[in-house]
C-alpha cells in the first residue's frame, strides 16, 4: 500500500466527470487500497479517485459506521435536511458549512463488481454526496454562495502558503 499525493484545487482532473469502472480485478483492488491509506494518512473519512488524479467513477470512505468501496457510484434517493460544516481534502479541509440531505440511499459496485444499495443519515449521508460529486467532476464549494466559495479558496491558499 501507498500513500498517493492528493490532488489540491485547482486542477483540471478535480472538475471532470469520471469514467466508469468497468474491470474488477486485482489492480482495482490494490488501487482502491492505496486510496485507504492516503486518506487515512490525510486523517479524511471519504477519498475519491478524482484527488490522486484519476478521472474514475470510485471512491473509498470510513465515515462513523460505514466503511466501503464504492465504484460507479449513484446517488437514489434522498430525505430530509441537514446543515453542517463540510471540508475536501482537496481544498485543505476549510470548513465551510452546507446544507445536504440528511438522509440519503447510495447505489454502487463493490470490488467484486456486485451492485449494492447502503443508507446513510448525517455525516455519513454527507459523505455518500460528497465523494459522488467528486465522481461527477464536482467540488462542495460549487453550492456555497460565491462570497463564501472565495473565502474557502482563499483560506486554503493562504495555509498552504505557510503550511
Ligand atoms: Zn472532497
Amino acid at each position: 500500500m501507498t500513500v498517493r499525493k492528493i490532488t489540491e484545487y485547482p486542477n483540471d482532473v478535480l472538475g471532470k466527470v469520471g469514467e466508469p469502472i468497468t474491470k474488477f480485478d486485482a489492480e482495482l483492488e490494490a488501487l482502491t487500497a492505496d486510496m485507504f491509506e492516503t486518506m487515512y494518512d490525510a486523517e479524511g473519512v471519504g477519498l475519491a479517485a478524482q484527488q490522486i488524479g484519476l478521472s474514475l467513477r470510485l471512491f473509498v470512505m470510513d465515515c462513523e459506521d460505514v466503511k466501503l468501496v464504492a465504484a460507479n457510484p449513484e446517488i437514489v434517493d434522498t430525505e430530509g435536511e441537514q446543515s453542517g460544516p463540510e471540508g475536501c481534502l482537496s481544498l485543505g479541509k476549510v470548513p465551510a458549512v452546507l446544507a445536504r440531505a440528511e438522509k440519503v440511499r447510495l447505489r454502487a459496485q463493490n470490488l467484486k463488481g456486485e451492485w449494492f444499495e447502503r443508507e446513510a443519515e448525517g455525516y455519513a449521508a454527507r459523505c455518500f454526496l460528497h465523494e459522488t460529486d467528486h465522481c461527477n467532476g464536482k467540488l462542495f464549494v460549487e453550492y456555497l454562495p460565491k462570497m463564501r466559495r472565495e473565502m474557502v479558496i482563499k483560506r486554503f491558499k493562504k495555509e498552504k502558503k505557510w503550511g
